[in-house]
């Protein structure tokens, strides 16, 4: 019966052992491949591997007389300015991990970050 309960122990200390590393090292690799992809009207007019990034990247998005000035540094990116009138985007600040989007309403654009993916790593690479 105690070598159950061992045997038992070793069993879930093995199973917390790897769910663990797994997490870990899908952390890792997330870190590592951070694209940045912007879209308009939901859909994607630019995508940038932050992680490859050596200098800071600067460009504007610009339609129907508006202006988003968005710009990108190794690991993370933000709205620069714009002429939007509610300027969210803009006091959103930087944004380094998929967790919140920055998303500029009245222009209808969205900066999301993704990370790990095989196939956005594969397209952002072949532009
Ligand atoms: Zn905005």
């Amino acid at each position: 019966m105690d070598k159950k309960n061992k045997i038992a122990a070793a069993v879930i200390a093995a199973v917390v052992l790897i769910c663990a590393s797994i997490i870990f090292i899908k952390n890792t690799i997330t870190s590592q491949n951070r694209i940045a992809v912007i879209y308009r009207g939901g859909k994607v007019i630019r995508e940038i591997n932050l992680n490859s990034l050596s200098e800071p990247l600067e460009f504007d998005l610009s339609y129907d007389g508006h202006t988003n000035r968005v710009r990108a540094e190794k690991g993370k990116i933000r709205m620069q300015s714009a002429d939007c009138p509610d300027k969210i985007c803009v006091n959103q600040g930087w944004i380094d991990s998929g967790a919140v989007p920055i998303v500029c309403l009245p222009h209808k654009i969205t900066i999301e970050i993704k990370g790990g993916a095989d196939k956005i790593d594969a397209a952002a690479g072949g532009m």
